[in-house]
């Protein structure tokens, strides 16, 4: 059974608790079947069992094993594209979707996920949002809002305000599923038997095409922290994947600013969803190039020009 939504924020207690009810309602009502939904196969449930093996050494490698909950079955809901689509009208079928509120994911039958590797690629994405730390709060004009979810902090529900490092919590689910799909290679191999995974392994480049744009970036940053610091890039992708776990970002906020320059979260910030339908825009390139590790102070102090970040303080 999952523990008790966390509420915070100004709001009234009475408000809070309105949102309590109202999650683990949702909550209750997500676990039954929904309408016109599919049946796992074995093969799926397979899926499931090994993700929660695999993700539960994580925690406890991360020193989080009291925090482990394994997802049950009845959390991941198969769906067609057009249940999906008639399920969350305006939504457009990704292949798979996560519900912080109601604590469940979606995987549909999208043409994506007919490869055996890439639905199960899109079941660790998706996994990996479900088991991320969430928080939920009310504000003093009574909104509801997610406070936290991973990386991600702040979303007002029902507005189109874009959470704080949202595009950089995505680009970090997809270094993730491929850090934790390269780490666990052998049993993958053993468990598994992909017959379509080769694609993966001799084309990552293909591969990471297909990825959030901003796996680059999140890829640059970590970089960036393990040589600053003179560590293994593992010790820092373990910083960062506890901490998604876990719900403190201000350690990962830390190093980056520490790293990455006193104006890397203002940057971060500029980062929106629609770059990822843009992908590779010039825009794209200056945030990739502010994180790259050949960029010193002068040519960030430049980006920064360019992005609109207004300097505090001399300039020397
Ligand atoms: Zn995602």
């Amino acid at each position: 059974m999952e523990k008790e939504p966390i509420i915070i924020g100004r709001g009234l207690i009475e408000k809070k608790e309105e949102l309590k009810k109202i999650i683990n309602e949702e909550r209750d009502s997500a676990l039954a079947p929904f309408e016109g939904e599919l049946q796992k196969n074995e093969r799926l449930l397979l899926f499931i069992d090994f993700i929660n093996y695999i993700l539960k050494k994580e925690f406890n490698f991360l020193g989080l094993e009291k925090e482990w909950e394994n997802v049950d079955y009845q959390q991941v809901h198969l769906l067609s594209s057009e249940t999906f689509e008639k399920k969350f009208p305006g939504r457009k079928d990704t292949g798979g979707a996560c519900n912080r509120f109601g604590n469940y994911m979606i995987i549909t039958t999208k043409k994506e996920n007919d490869n055996d590797f890439d639905a199960f690629k899109t079941l660790i994405h998706e996994l990996l949002h479900l088991k991320a730390r969430k928080s939920f709060g009310v504000n003093e004009e009574g909104e509801y809002y997610t406070s936290r979810q991973g990386l991600s902090v702040d979303k007002i529900v029902d507005t189109n305000r874009q959470p704080f490092l949202g595009p950089i919590d995505e680009g970090f689910v997809d270094f993730l599923t491929e850090y934790l799909i390269d780490k666990y290679k052998d049993e993958i191999d053993n468990k598994l038997a992909f017959k379509d995974m080769e694609p993966y392994h001799s084309n990552r480049a293909f591969w990471r095409a297909c990825q959030y744009p901003t796996i680059f970036i999140v890829e640059k940053i970590i970089n960036k922290i393990s040589n600053a610091k003179k560590v293994k890039k593992e010790e820092i992708i373990s910083l960062f994947e506890k901490n998604y776990f876990a719900g403190n970002l201000l350690p990962v906020i830390k190093e980056i600013v520490n790293c990455c320059g006193g104006k890397s979260l203002e940057v971060l910030k500029k980062i929106s969803f629609d770059d990822f339908s843009r992908g590779y825009s010039d825009e794209f390139h200056l945030f990739l190039n502010y994180f790259d590790e050949s960029t010193d102070e002068k040519k960030r102090k430049e980006i920064e020009n360019k992005l609109g970040i207004i300097f505090e303080g001399l300039d020397n």
